[in-house]
């Protein structure tokens, strides 16, 4: 199977690399070229002079891009997606992105004899390097199954969650509880730190009580309490995904003022803390309000 992948960022980067070493053929593309450089470098894949490029030939072309605005980008133009896409080739749209736009971009393609299903992930950067992914798919079954061998280099668990969008529904509603346990955490373990108690104690009860996530099991040990903040996943990504799962339960008339609120507050993180930070480094929102350090 030939296969071609668009957006080598923090996380398609592994994604991609995971494709490659499982022995498809594959093309490259990359808006900033000299990061599809490095990738052919290190994996023998062949770089595109263009997304139009990338996919001539292609059985299956992936998009890892932030937001489905950027998919539509790489699609249209002269040298977009589209001029080189052939009739019976499979766009797998890996973005975290928005179902009623990735419904309007699989009507189009649908028109041109192309199938799509909306493919966002979960499990990080480390995730992607181990191909320990969690991959959640919308769009039609047999679609996810021609697709699904270049799925399983990088996805473990690989789910069918309904129609086109139901991916990019499932994950932004992920996201929105991921950034309701950090924001949550940050200020209960701050609050502990003021009244005298120790964040490694706070978080050793925690972890083997209710109130356990993700978020106090590995982000808060691994990334805050270490003060390591590693850059993997942008603040602004964690910001739309919550975005797009507030718009959602709004258009759908589904009353969620937790959604919303959680959506104003990492609005306004992303706006304090700038487009580089990472997710986590929230927190230091949150310490600097306080006036404590969660260390
Ligand atoms: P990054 O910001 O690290 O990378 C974004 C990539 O998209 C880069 O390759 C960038 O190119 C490219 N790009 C951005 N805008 C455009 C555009 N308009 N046209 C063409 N290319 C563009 O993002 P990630 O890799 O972290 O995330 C990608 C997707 O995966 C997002 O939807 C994110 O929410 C999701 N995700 C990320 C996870 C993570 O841990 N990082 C985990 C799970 C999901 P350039 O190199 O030129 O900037």
């Amino acid at each position: 199977m030939n296969v071609a992948f668009i957006g080598l960022g923090a996380i398609g980067f592994p994604m991609a690399k995971r494709v490659a070493d499982a022995g498809f053929s594959l093309a490259v593309w990359n808006r900033t070229e000299a990061r599809a450089r490095d990738f052919a470098r290190a994996t023998g894949s062949h770089v595109a002079g263009s997304p139009a490029d990338a996919a001539r030939g292609a059985d299956v072309v992936i998009t890892c891009l932030p937001n489905s605005p950027d998919v539509v980008a790489v699609l249209d133009g002269e040298n977009g997606l589209l001029a080189g896409l052939a009739s019976g080739a499979i766009l797998v749209d890996c973005t975290s992105g928005i179902p009623s736009m990735s419904r309007a971009i699989a009507q189009r393609l649908l028109e041109r004899g192309i199938d799509f299903i909306d493919a966002p992930v979960s499990g990080g950067v480390i995730g992607a390097e181990k191909g320990a992914l969690t991959v959640m798919v919308g769009g039609d079954a047999s679609v996810l199954d021609r697709a699904r061998p270049v799925l399983e280099s990088f996805g473990q668990k690989i789910v069918h969650c309904g129609d086109v969008g139901a991916g990019d529904a499932l994950k932004a509603v992920n996201n929105a509880l991921l950034a309701v346990h950090i924001w949550s955490a940050g200020e209960g373990l701050a609050m502990l730190v003021k009244e005298g108690v120790s964040p490694k104690v706070a978080l050793e009860v925690i972890n083997a009580s209710s109130g356990r996530s993700n978020a106090s099991m590995n982000l808060f040990p691994e990334r805050v309490v270490t003060r390591a903040f590693p850059r993997t996943f942008r603040l602004a990504l964690l910001d739309k995904d919550v975005g797009i799962a507030a718009e959602v339960a709004a258009a759908a008339h589904v009353p969620a003022p937790m959604l919303q609120l959680t959506a104003a507050l990492w609005t306004l993180a992303h706006n304090s803390l700038g487009e580089a930070a990472d997710h986590v480094e929230t927190v230091k929102l949150i310490e600097q309000w306080a006036g404590v350090e969660i260390a």
